[in-house]
């Protein structure tokens, strides 16, 4: 199966020749803050198996315990496509928003339920985690 996506003007794009290793939500409130949203969506890509083309924005945030998120979002339309800093790890979160087909997605878990606001429910069968499992 081919999983393939991009952001809303399709100037930044991402295909993969592998399934994702896991899929799952992120209620943490960074994540709700960068999405203007409830919750992100993510898919863990090996940056083997991913190809990303067009142009972005890297966001990069410090957390106070020092380790650094980083987003990527389309230089055009401002769409948020991807987490992590492209040649410099090994697994990619895709938003999973992004997907051409969002009938792909099949989250296992939920991250971070901790800072998750009352008004976001919670799919039934997701393992929930209270913060980043171990
Ligand atoms: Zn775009």
């Amino acid at each position: 199966m081919i999983f393939a996506g991009g952001c809303l003007c399709g100037d930044l794009r991402w295909k993969a020749s592998a399934p994702p290793r896991y899929m799952g939500l992120c209620f943490c409130a960074d994540c709700r803050k960068a999405s203007g949203s409830g919750l992100i969506p993510f898919m863990g890509f090996d940056a083997a198996a991913l190809t990303i083309t067009g142009r972005w924005t890297v966001h990069t945030l410090t957390h106070a315990d020092g380790r650094a998120a980083v987003r990527n979002s389309c230089i055009v339309c401002g769409g948020l496509v991807f987490g992590g800093k492209l040649g410099e790890t090994d697994r990619y979160n895709i938003y999973a928003g992004s997907l051409d087909d969002p009938a792909q997605f099949k989250p296992t878990v939920a991250l971070f339920i901790r800072d998750k606001p009352d008004w976001v429910v919670i799919p039934s069968g997701l393992k929930q985690f209270e913060a980043m499992p171990g």
